[in-house]
């Protein structure tokens, strides 16, 4: 991949253009960098498995525009789509057809799923979620797990400190502390600090939310019986249970990570894929808590550009595509490749390290393991990381800006990009 020299004099202009321009230079905090310590590439174009940089770097990509790229960048027939609805209109603010087709197929690919409602992000998915059961039950309190992100609504910017936490204190300035007040966490994995919390709250808690499968703070994987013992509490205390399967929604399998685990949560969130690369985001469940949900019932939500047609035309043709026999193992035989590479090459160069994987999301942790909840991820070697993540990205490799991210795998990658990528760790490893 690297056939000339790394070069970076663009992209370092226009980042220093950016910082006058945009607080931190980007619309989005991760992007900057800055928790490894350097400064971002500046895309130029996309296609397939492959970014291409504005200084002609070409980088093999394992964000996938953090998640939903799954069928490849550009996919000739997601951008087909698009052009022949592009003539038609950009945004109408009344009905299409279109968002029949989406919802239908997000009905029939999860079984839980008996209705939904399209926004324009993740953040507004879980956000509505949780007024919808707020509104359902009648009650307050949430409960969410240390190292999960729900996008960044008041409510859910809670410290993962568990002493902060029980003050309800707020991870940001701006938060005020009566938002988050009834926001109740628990270390992820831990079922036992789950219950304790319904014993102190038996009939007062609303919501539980969840990645079931967690991203945002690296790969977490379930263990057996956490998912079926949230099942089974959330049932017997009334309170609606919610899968934010933003990411992991038709990537861990076509019907996410609960047909996967065979779990059926009551509501579930969605975003990334389903937009296939322009921004959607989708609450849907139950139908009789879905018809809570105004005009058809009294709990507001609302969006102008709500079931976008461009953003429904290129999410129909991605779940298409998706569907086709065959994708879901590709992406498990490709992404284990890649993960069970990247481990090895970790320990043959004596590193401590530990890879999550479920799927075509996976993590290497550089930490000893098992690494099954955020306090676990935090023990992470961060500066090794940090020199991980540059070294690669000098040989021509895109990976997450952070230890708490997950990587992810497309169709468009292929066995040859997936070695490639392991003999450069081979040799960032071994030097750091
Ligand atoms: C990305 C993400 C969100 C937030 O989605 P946005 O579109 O960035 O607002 C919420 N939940 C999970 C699990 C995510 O991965």
């Amino acid at each position: 991949m690297v056939t000339s020299a790394f070069q970076t004099a663009q992209s370092h202009r226009l980042f220093a253009e950016a910082q006058q321009l945009m607080p931190g230079g980007v619309n989005s905090p991760v992007r900057a960098f800055k928790s490894v310590g350097s400064e971002p590439v500046f895309i130029e174009r996309a296609e397939g498995a492959y970014l291409w940089d504005v200084d002609g770097n070409r980088y093999i990509e394992y964000i996938n525009t953090w998640g939903p790229s799954i069928v490849g960048h550009s996919h000739p027939e997601v951008v087909s789509a698009l052009r022949e609805a592009l003539p038609k209109g950009t945004s109408y603010g009344a009905p299409t057809r279109l968002e029949n087709q989406m919802a239908r197929r997000v009905i029939d690919a999860i079984p839980a799923v008996e209705m939904v409602r399209f926004v324009n992000s993740g953040t507004e998915a879980t956000m509505s979620a949780l007024r919808l059961a707020r509104a359902f039950t009648g009650r307050e309190k949430i409960i969410k797990f240390e190292g999960c992100y729900h996008g960044h609504a008041d409510m859910l910017l809670v410290q993962a400190g568990s002493g902060v936490a029980t003050l309800g204190l707020p991870d940001s300035p701006g938060v005020p502390k009566s938002t988050t007040a009834a926001t109740l966490t628990a270390p992820y994995n831990d079922l036992a600090a789950v219950e304790a919390l319904f014993k102190q709250h038996p009939s007062d808690v609303a919501g539980l939310i969840l990645e079931p499968v967690v991203g945002n703070a690296g790969c977490l994987v379930p263990e057996i019986g956490f998912l079926e013992g949230l099942r089974d509490l959330t049932r017997a205390h009334g309170t609606v249970l919610i899968f934010d399967e933003v990411m992991s929604g038709f990537r861990l399998s076509y019907g996410g990570a609960q047909a996967r685990y065979g779990i059926e949560p009551d509501l579930t969130c969605l975003g990334k894929i389903i937009g296939g690369g322009l921004p959607v985001g989708a609450y849907a469940g139950r139908r009789d808590i879905m018809e809570m949900v105004a005009p058809a019932g009294p709990m507001y939500q609302a969006g102008t550009l709500s079931g976008n047609p461009l953003a429904m035309t290129a999410g129909i043709k991605t779940l298409e595509i998706l569907q086709r026999p065959g994708t879901y193992e590709r992406l498990e035989e490709l992404s284990a490749r890649l993960a069970d590479g990247l481990l090895a090459a970790a320990r043959e160069a004596g590193h401590a390290a530990t890879g999550n994987r479920v799927g075509a999301m996976f993590t290497l942790f550089f930490t000893e393991g098992p690494v099954r909840n955020f306090a676990d991820a935090k023990r992470s070697d961060l500066q090794k990381f940090a020199r991980f993540h540059r070294g690669m990205l000098e040989r021509g490799v895109y990976l997450a800006p952070s230890q708490f991210e997950a990587g992810f795998m497309s169709l468009a990658h292929t066995e040859e990009d997936i070695d490639y990528t392991v003999a450069a760790a081979r040799t960032v490893l071994a030097a750091l």
